[in-house]
């Protein structure tokens, strides 16, 4: 067993994670990152990204981890392939945590950045189709479905924005939920039914996604009416999976606050959460915008914030040094 001691342990190596250890390493505090499972984060599962600023042409997901990865060792940060397993918050600064290697890991702040997962439907074609038509994020991807038919699973808030932000992009939205009513809020609703370029197919099931992934993509879905048993072949350019998203907080329950989604609380327009010294950045605590720029902009505040938290220094970015937290 090691332990590493650092001023500054950064868990998860998405967007945010590196943003943090960017900014971290040239403010001196010697990060060390914990990588996860997913080194990278979820840019890693995609290919083209095109929002990105910095870059006129497109870019690649996994390419442009790598290049945070570089930039964030060069300044001197320490990636450490392992993952956290438990961490003690309760003691206050430093903090302690655990790797699944039995490597321990102290931090004088830690900087939480595990990201969310979307959450998939888990049947036949949808993970082999995934970037071949089968995408979990309207704004990331929608772009490529110029003048095409999409499809929008799901009957919440996300559902719903994602096929009223399609129909700026595709010719035709088909919104498929399992169930006849819709748990969008009513204002949502009222759009998505007023809009001519939408329709809604009720209490159908998603059997397959059917397609050649290394062809044309993905061609049909597979739909079972719930009411009738009926099955049928939905002719589709697109689909988009959007049941939710799930926060990688588990190892937080109890510890720090989440909310009823199971993202980590943090002090509004800040990455504070309520224990001093510890903060939450990207996809984490945002269920909101869930972007690579985001995740990124929070990464480096909370990095700044961890700056003024060592320096002894309470954090107000409106210009004000108060006393120490
Ligand atoms: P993530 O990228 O989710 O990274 C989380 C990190 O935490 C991972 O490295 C993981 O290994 C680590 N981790 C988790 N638990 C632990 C643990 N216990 N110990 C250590 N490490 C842990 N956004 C865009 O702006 N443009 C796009 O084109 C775009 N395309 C996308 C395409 C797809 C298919 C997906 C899924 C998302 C896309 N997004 C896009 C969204 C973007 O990827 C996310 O908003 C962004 O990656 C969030 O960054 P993050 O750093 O918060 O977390
Ligand atoms: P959500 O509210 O949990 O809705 C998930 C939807 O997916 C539900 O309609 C659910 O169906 C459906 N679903 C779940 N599992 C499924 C499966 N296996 N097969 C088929 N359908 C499935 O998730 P969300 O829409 O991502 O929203 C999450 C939270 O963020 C909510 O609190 C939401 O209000 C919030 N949010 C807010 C905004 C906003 O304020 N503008 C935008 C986005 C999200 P059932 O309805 O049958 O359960």
């Amino acid at each position: 067993m090691t332990t590493h001691r650092t001023k500054m342990l950064i868990i998860g190596s998405g967007p945010a994670g590196y943003s943090a250890a960017i900014y971290g390493a040239r403010a001196m505090m010697a990060p060390i990152m914990v990588q996860g499972l997913q080194p990278g984060g979820q840019l890693t599962i995609t290919t083209d990204v095109e929002n990105y600023p910095g870059f006129r042409d497109v870019i690649q997901g996994p390419w442009l981890m790598e290049e945070m990865k570089a930039q964030a060792e060069h300044v001197g940060t320490e990636v450490v392939w392992d993952t956290i397993v438990d961490i003690d918050l309760a003691n206050g600064s430093p903090f302690r945590a655990v790797g699944d290697s039995g490597d321990e890991y102290i931090g004088d702040v830690v900087v939480i950045a595990t990201g969310a997962q979307a959450k998939w439907l888990g049947v036949p074609g949808e993970m082999e189709l995934g970037g071949k038509g089968v995408s979990a994020c309207a704004t990331c991807d929608g772009f490529f479905f110029r003048g095409k038919r999409v499809a929008v699973i799901g009957g919440g808030n996300t559902a719903v924005e994602e096929a009223l932000y399609l129909t700026n992009h595709a010719s035709h939205v088909t919104l498929i939920h399992r169930r006849d009513s819709l748990r969008a809020e009513r204002i949502l609703q009222d759009r998505l039914f007023a809009h001519p370029k939408i329709s809604v197919l009720w209490n159908r099931v998603v059997e397959s996604f059917e397609g050649d992934p290394a062809g044309a993509g993905l061609t049909h879905l597979v739909l079972a009416d719930r009411a009738t048993g009926a099955r049928e072949d939905f002719a589709t350019d697109g689909a988009f999976v959007a049941i939710g998203h799930a926060p990688a907080t588990e190892l937080f329950k109890g510890k720090l606050e989440l909310d009823a989604s199971g993202y980590i609380v943090v002090e509004p327009g800040t990455p504070k959460t309520a224990i001093p010294g510890v903060f939450a950045a990207g996809d984490v605590m945002d269920h909101t915008y869930r972007q690579a720029v985001t995740a990124a902009g929070t990464g480096c505040m909370a990095a700044l914030d961890a700056e003024r938290f060592l320096s002894g220094l309470s954090v107000d970015l409106h210009g004000h040094a108060e006393a120490a937290e």
